[in-house]
């Protein structure tokens, strides 16, 4: 049986849309108090009125996490609503597509500055509150894509999203001595409102690549994220796992037709 989370302070950057306000929603299902960071503040207080219809206390920060300015200012205010921080899910992220001839120096600038260095700069502002709560928790959301895998048009995203876990293995180091552990989730292809912009055949296509024929869900990601916070987790730290139906296991179509 895992010790409950109940009324532990929950900051989850870019928790008010997708994979983010998910795992906000599992969190908050499990008693947590949950500040969520974005940009836009009418995605966040509607994020905000989902996660209050559940019972939780929530909170909406508005913050661009590739300003370290920002990032200091995200903490501050969620550390000054809750009295301190105990859990930081580096989520934010963006993954415009654009085939490598095309990608301008801009393109790379742009999906390093929030996926790379705005997780860094998130989890260096959160450091502090983290190691005072003794039991301070980083999960990072990294994909299969990059780590694992590719797809065209993808190749700056992919990139990023390996950075992350290079970043995580030497934090995880340092965080140690603060009792403060790090790991990353990698999520295969999961069932958001950007997913579904991109079309029912996009949709179908997916399913059949995938051994368990569905796409993932944000609560997929959610309850990984969740037993990362547990305090029976504790001792796992600068890890990773995929949570993905299957996703990266066959190594050909021919394994997927031959199930
Ligand atoms: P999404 O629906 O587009 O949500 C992205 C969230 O991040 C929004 O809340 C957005 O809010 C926020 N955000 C983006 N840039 C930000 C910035 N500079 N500062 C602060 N907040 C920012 O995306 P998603 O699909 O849930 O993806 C979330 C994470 O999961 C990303 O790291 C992504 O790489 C990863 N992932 C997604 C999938 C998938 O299938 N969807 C698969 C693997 C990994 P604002 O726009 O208001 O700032």
């Amino acid at each position: 049986m895992f010790t409950p989370v109940t009324g532990r302070a929950v900051l989850v950057t870019g928790g008010t849309k997708g994979i983010g306000k998910a795992i906000a929603q599992v969190f908050a299902s499990a008693g947590a108090r949950l500040a969520v960071v974005g940009r836009d503040p009418e995605s966040g207080a509607a994020a905000v009125a989902e996660l209050g219809a559940r019972g939780g206390e929530a909170a909406f920060i508005q913050a661009d996490i590739s300003v370290a300015a920002d990032t200091e200012r995200m903490v501050a205010e969620a550390v000054d609503r809750f009295g301190g921080l105990d859990v930081l899910c580096a989520n934010a992220g963006i993954f415009p597509d654009v085939r490598l001839e095309a990608m301008s120096e801009q393109d790379i600038d742009e999906i390093f500055a929030t996926n790379v260095k705005g997780t860094m700069l998130s989890v260096k502002a959160a450091m502090p509150a983290l190691a005072r709560s003794g039991r301070g928790r980083v999960i990072v959301t990294s994909s299969i894509t990059g780590p694992i895998t590719g797809y065209p048009g993808w190749s700056h995203y992919g990139a990023t999203k390996a950075a992350q876990l290079g970043f995580i293995r030497t934090a995880a180091i340092e965080l140690a001595a603060s009792g403060i552990t790090i790991n990353a989730v990698l999520p295969g292809n999961i069932e958001t409102e950007g997913l579904a912009e991109l079309g029912p055949e996009y949709r179908r296509k997916m399913e059949e690549s995938i051994p368990q024929r569905r796409l993932g869900t944000g609560a997929d990601i959610g309850y990984a994220a969740l037993f990362f916070a547990t305090d029976e987790a504790g001792y796992i730290t600068g890890q990773t796992i995929v949570i993905d139906g299957g996703q990266v296991l066959p190594e050909s179509l021919m394994a997927l037709e031959a199930q």
